[in-house]
């Protein structure tokens, strides 16, 4: 189906080439006619799907055709869990929005930078807002807008809103919402706390599910590869220099693991930055930034990064440390074979996570082999206790479940 077939205005089919995007992902086929009909949608949907363009589309196309308020009103409110994601779906509405004849203002807010630019960014108001919730409740009690006229609400990775603990706030903005309103909603998992969420929210919603064909599809090969944890850095180094990697996005579990990984690196002649969150904003959009331009070549991240950026062209994805939540796997390995490209995730399994990794790999469906490399064969033997991660966040191992990886670690 082309693009041309959803309905969508001249200007906006136009952006869509400017985009060299031929044929409208799944989600897209099914939520821009959705939108435009002004029907709330429920989607379960990652980042790589195509979900931003899915309902920045149809809401570009509602506010062109809309008698325009004076000042502006902001219109659409799209509510996101980091402030990288927040910059990237702006980014995103604005460069769809570049050839509508009456300009479309896009006003993204996030925490962490100062607030009084953003207060003067929203002088005049403004028709778009793309906001992590805290900082939007800061500027509504700074009085710097107000959500008085919103028409449509997007929530962007539900999940991960709640998650980071957003819950009593996403309450304190859904209370000062129109009642009579679209509600778009957009998840990745639907754990009960967000099956709640999405029921208090939506009416009748047009359902689009493409999980399933995104976690099928063969384009990211994963692989485990048995390693001592202190061995680890010296591997990592061997494996970037032997297959000549030169974008590497490497998943540690700490801010402090990402600056010595990162350093130990840059000493061996590797271009590499760590990416965490108490780096400062500038900081962090600056090391994104080289990493998108590949002025650097290798990022050290926290789960931070786990979600929601979109890195084109990331073709190898390395969980130094594993992920404690087993969902965030599926989100870390997300970070590549984007866009049907193809795409490598590496997980380094050392002794004392073996037990973890064998949950993930249940929990998340597959099951790989054990690799060893050359020189880098594991020596240490495994704990005692299964886990040594502090198990999985939210799914305690059960007792089959320690039964089980005591079992295989005693063949
Ligand atoms: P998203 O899921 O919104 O983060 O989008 C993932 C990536 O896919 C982004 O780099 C988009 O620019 C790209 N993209 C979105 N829609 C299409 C499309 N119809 N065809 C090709 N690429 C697309």
């Amino acid at each position: 189906m082309p693009f041309s077939s959803l309905g969508l205005s001249p200007a906006l089919l136009r952006a869509v080439n400017a985009r060299a995007y031929t044929t409208p992902t799944a989600i897209q086929s099914v939520a821009i006619p959705a939108v435009l009909q002004g029907r709330d949608v429920l989607g379960s949907a990652q980042t790589g799907s195509g979900k931003t363009a899915a309902f920045a589309l149809p809401l570009l196309q509602q506010l062109e055709q809309a008698p325009k308020d004076k000042p502006r009103r902001v219109r659409t409110l799209v509510l996101v869990p980091t402030r990288e994601l927040a910059a990237q779906v702006g980014e995103e509405f604005r460069s769809l929005a570049q050839h509508l004849a009456d300009p479309v203002k896009v006003t993204v807010v996030f925490g962490g930078v100062s607030i009084n630019p953003q207060m003067m960014g929203l002088r005049g108001g403004t028709d778009i807002v793309v906001a992590t919730p805290g900082r939007l409740l800061d500027l509504i009690a700074h009085n710097a807008l107000s959500l008085g006229s919103v028409s449509t609400l997007v929530l962007d990775e539900a999940d991960r809103l709640l998650d980071l603990g957003f819950a009593e706030e996403l309450a304190r903005i859904l209370a000062l919402l129109p009642a009579q309103r679209q509600n778009l909603f957009f998840s990745a998992t639907f754990p009960p706390d967000v099956q709640a969420l999405a029921q208090t929210l939506l009416r009748e919603p047009v359902r689009v599910d493409v999980l399933p064909e995104t976690q099928n599809e063969p384009d990211i090969a994963q692989r485990a590869i048995a390693v001592d944890a202190g061995k680890r850095t010296q591997l990592l180094r061997q494996l970037i220099t032997q297959h000549g990697w030169t974008r590497v996005l490497v998943f540690v579990a700490t801010k402090h693991a990402a600056e010595i990984v990162a350093d130990k690196l840059r000493k061996a002649g590797i271009d590499a930055e760590p990416f965490h969150g108490e780096l400062s904003q500038g900081k962090r959009t600056q090391v994104l930034a080289d990493f998108k331009t590949s002025r650097i070549s290798v990022m050290v991240a926290t789960d931070v990064a786990a979600r929601g950026i979109d890195i084109a062209q990331l073709p190898v994805v390395v969980n130094y440390d594993l992920p404690r939540s087993t969902a965030d796997y599926t989100h870390r390995i997300g970070r590549t074979g984007r866009a049907g490209e193809s795409g490598l995730a590496v997980s380094f399994v050392s002794a004392t996570t073996e037990a973890h990794f064998r949950l993930i790999e249940k929990r998340q469906g597959f099951k790989l082999a054990r690799e060893q490399v050359a020189g880098f064969e594991p020596v240490d033997t495994a704990p005692i206790e299964a886990t040594t991660t502090g198990g999985v966040k939210g799914k305690r191992p059960s007792k089959k479940d320690k039964l089980r990886a005591a079992a295989a670690r005693n063949p």
